[in-house]
């Protein structure tokens, strides 16, 4: 492709809207151009990334066994309906478009294929053996995101992998889920990434078989935690740790003291002199069901612990039986106006007890009466404790559980692991933490959606069985984001030899000097001619704005045929390490080609 030819228009300077190194790299080279709020055009160079991501992870699926598709991004409510899922994905977290068409039916816009391939499944799937199969595709997904950023690293349109195995059993579904943990190592690897395979929240599933694939970046979202010696790593939604060891209780007797002005643990700690590790702090949390049920949750946990909302949200989940609901849609901390709506009087925030009376909530059709109180791990056993008194400017010291204080029934582990915990598997091994964007997510789904959707198969023994599934995403645009995030410097993105648009561009210094222009049209020719894919920059510019704009889109190799051509030579500089050498003309297609080589090996 000739830089005259076509649509390329870099900008100097940083565009406002952009937050992150490579959000605002791809805006200045020209590889994306924002249309509406998480909505982004691909243009041309940031199309052959794409593509050249999209080969890599279809060639690894592929190499499993896996067969591509594509399914229809415009999915029936009903079958959404069907599986459970329609309230949540368009009220709870609003996170589908939905739509009515011309005869009142209603749509949603996949951002995800569950449903749909579910129903596939369930038609075409009569015995087990049709089974193990594992369909997959590359498309387009949906999603009205809450917080659209980053540009295509959390957008409302995105290109996303996903794929779905179906299996008769276990053992099968784990093979499965073993094969794609190795192709989405290999996806990483082959892209040029640094990564690291985490354990992962699995939601009110369960179940031990979710892992997500980070890419290791300041500007990720998530947080990993992990050990030195390589035994473990985990979402922080999911991470486990010890937690410090309780210091001993200088409070002996039970007595209520005025503590003004001790709102939060440090002060409460300060005033008191003693250790959050003595302190039940009691937290409130504000759960509404998906039958419209708003339930008030005080959780009891150790001063120095946090609640670490993604496990409250699950245990909320699992307790969704006990108000006639299925799943949670919201959870929050009640704020002033949301305590307005079911306080019967303000409530002792800073010093509540764990036995905070029901009296507070204001009950109605759609508010629980009763607090749901749990207790977290970290609280059980502490004896001679402090709490709150549930009276402002008060707490009470020298608490023991049943006898001041009933044990709430149900005990839960909601603590939020952090950096610096002693690890489960090896107490001598701290936990550290990196920040992490999330490329891929694989999954052991079991039979809660063929279950729920009534997809059986006859099992060899001739009973109907629902399918045993897993399902497997890879996020193809942020995954080319994040190779820029991992990959830049001062003058512009460093592109991964095997994802970059170009492998080449030839810039010639000055367009009026023939022989220039010569040996460059003679290399261009020869180079794409040999499937090495080459840019020629034949602009009438100075050869400075040349070179600033080949750092900028960040092909990895610049050829320059300039002052050496005289000694039959041009000079090939590298994108990443700015080392340049003058490579003979005859020669320069053979040493670009093993250079490619290794670098894609
Ligand atoms: P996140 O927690 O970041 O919202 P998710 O858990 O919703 O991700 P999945 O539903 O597992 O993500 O989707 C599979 C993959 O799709 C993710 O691992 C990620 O790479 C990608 N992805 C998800 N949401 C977006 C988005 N809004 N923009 C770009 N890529 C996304
Ligand atoms: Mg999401």
């Amino acid at each position: 492709m000739r830089l005259s030819q076509m649509l390329f228009v870099t900008l100097r300077e940083d565009p406002a809207e952009a937050e992150i190194p490579s959000h605002k790299l791809l805006l200045r080279a020209g590889y994306i151009r924002r249309i509406g709020s998480g909505i982004y055009a691909y243009l041309p160079l940031m199309w052959r990334v794409l593509k050249k991501v999209s080969q890599i992870v279809r060639e690894e699926m592929d190499a499993t066994g896996a067969q591509e598709c594509l399914l229809p991004q415009l999915q029936p409510a009903d079958l959404w309906r069907e599986s459970g899922r329609w309230d949540t994905y368009t009220q709870a977290e609003g996170i589908m478009f939905a739509m009515t068409d011309r005869q009142q039916r209603e749509l949603g816009l996949g951002p995800t294929h569950e449903e749909v391939i579910t129903t596939i499944a369930k038609d075409m799937i009569r015995s087990y053996r049709q089974l193990p199969v594992h369909l997959y595709q590359i498309q387009t997904k949906f999603r009205d995101e809450i917080r659209p950023r980053f540009g295509l690293m959390r957008g409302r349109e995105f290109i996303m992998k996903d794929g779905y195995s179906f299996h008769t059993n276990e053992e099968s579904l784990k093979k499965t889920y073993q094969d794609m943990a190795q192709a989405y190592s290999n996806m990483l690897r082959r892209s040029g990434l640094q990564f690291r395979a985490v354990d992962a929240d699995s939601g009110a599933i369960g179940g031990s078989g979710s892992q997500e694939f980070m890419v290791l970046a300041e500007a990720g979202e998530d947080e990993v935690l992990y050990t030195e010696d390589g035994q473990y790593a985990a979402n922080v939604e999911k991470a486990v740790s010890m937690p410090a060891d309780v210091e001993p209780s200088p409070f002996a007797t039970f007595e209520k003291r005025e503590t003004p002005g001790t709102e939060t643990i440090d002060k409460l700690c300060k005033f008191l002199k003693c250790s959050p590790t003595q302190v039940v702090k009691n937290v409130l949390y504000q759960a509404v069901y998906d039958n419209g049920i708003t339930v008030l949750v005080l959780v009891s946990i150790r001063g120095d612990q946090d609640v670490n909302q993604v496990k409250l949200l699950n245990e909320l989940t699992k307790l969704a039986g006990n108000y006639q609901a299925k799943t949670v849609l919201f959870l929050t901390v009640p704020d002033a106006e949301a305590q307005r709506k079911w306080a019967a009087k303000s409530l002792p925030l800073g010093y509540m007890a764990p036995d905070l009376a029901d009296d507070y909530i204001a009950g109605s059709k759609e508010v629980n009466s009763k607090f749901l109180r749990l207790v977290d791990r970290t609280a059980v056993d502490l004896t001679n404790f402090v709490t709150g008194s549930n009276e402002s400017g008060y707490h009470v010291v020298g608490a023991n559980w049943n006898k001041e204080f009933p044990l709430p029934a149900t005990v839960v582990g909601v603590r939020t692991a952090k950096k610096g915990d002693r690890a489960v598997h090896n107490p001598e091994q701290t936990l550290q933490s990196a920040r992490g964007i999330e490329v891929g997510h694989i999954f052991q789904l079991g039979t809660k959606y063929s279950q729920a959707m009534g997809a059986t198969y006859t099992s060899e023994q001739g009973e109907e069985m629902p399918f045993m599934m897993g399902c497997y995403g890879v996020g193809v645009s942020r995954l080319a984001q994040s190779a820029v995030e991992q990959s830049y410097d001062k003058d512009g993105i460093i592109w991964p030899v095997a994802i970059a648009p170009y492998h080449a561009i030839i810039s010639i210094p000055n367009i009026s000097d023939a022989q220039q222009v010569e040996v460059a049209e003679k290399l261009y020719a020869e180079l794409n001619q040999s499937g090495i894919e080459t840019l020629l920059d034949d602009r009438d510019e100075r050869a400075g704005v040349k070179f600033k704009d080949a750092d900028l889109i960040g092909i990895p190799y610049r050829i320059v045929p300039g002052r050496s051509l005289k000694a039959g030579k041009v000079e090939v500089v590298e994108r990443a390490t700015h080392k340049s050498q003058e490579i003979l003309i005859d020669e320069v297609n053979s040493t670009l080609k093993q250079w490619i080589e290794a670098a894609v090996s």
